[in-house]
């Protein structure tokens, strides 16, 4: 097993994966990165209690993330920070915003691409109707994209991101993208949340789609 392994879990979505053991969904989205050394998270969801809850039954200790990184600054992907902070000591919150929600977190404010794990990056603020960040994820199977809600658009986000290496993979909300052969070189997509044209992309792109929501785990 090399060292860029690493496992995605989905933890708030619009639709649950996994089903009969609880999961709530919920307008919003979030998504656990867990490599060989550090836990990420990566966007919130919009309700802390639904985010907790959601956690608590896939598992995972809240105490293991050292790191929060926010796409954007809207409700459904910051909701639970102010919650989280109350549970989180030293944590480092990568943010395209300025306010820092408390004390217990160090805020980083991201403005150009950067390092955030030997794994994990960001694009950088990338600007668009509403201004975001991506991460890019160095992993076994290649070059992974990480979207919160794709506000600036999936071809801009794709070219900022390709800085790093050849994208191979792509996974987040989409919201009302619809350039679908722009997709055509990516061998795996996950469209979450927003997503608008789910159902477009799973037709054209039937080997390459992936079923997203809450409880899906993803291991790169
Ligand atoms: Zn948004
Ligand atoms: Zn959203």
């Amino acid at each position: 097993m090399g060292n860029n392994k690493m496992k995605l879990i989905i933890v708030y979505d619009n639709q649950i994966y996994k089903k009969g053991i609880g999961l709530k969904s919920d307008w919003g989205f979030s998504c656990l990165i867990e490599t060989k050394k550090e836990t990420v998270l990566f966007d919130t969801g919009a309700k802390h209690k639904v985010l907790f809850s959601n956690m608590q039954r896939l598992g995972i200790d809240l105490d293991n993330i050292s790191k929060i990184v926010i796409s954007h600054e809207h409700w459904d992907h910051n909701g639970s920070l102010e919650a989280l902070a109350l549970y989180l000591n030293d944590v480092d919150l990568y943010r395209i915003g300025e306010k820092n929600p408390s004390e217990n977190m160090r805020l980083v404010s991201v403005l150009q691409p950067c390092e955030i794990t030997q794994e994990i990056f960001t694009t950088g603020l990338i600007k668009g109707q509403v201004d975001e960040q991506s991460l890019v994820l160095k992993s076994e199977k290649g070059w992974y994209v990480l979207v919160g809600c794709s506000h600036p658009g999936v071809g801009k986000i794709l070219n900022t991101a390709k800085q790093y290496g050849n994208i191979t993979g792509l996974i987040g909300g989409l919201h009302h993208f619809n350039d679908f052969p722009i997709l055509e070189n990516l061998k795996f997509i996950c469209p979450c949340h927003c997503t608008k044209y789910k159902l477009n992309i799973k037709q054209i792109h039937p080997t390459k789609y992936v079923e997203g929501g809450v409880g899906k785990i993803i291991e790169i």
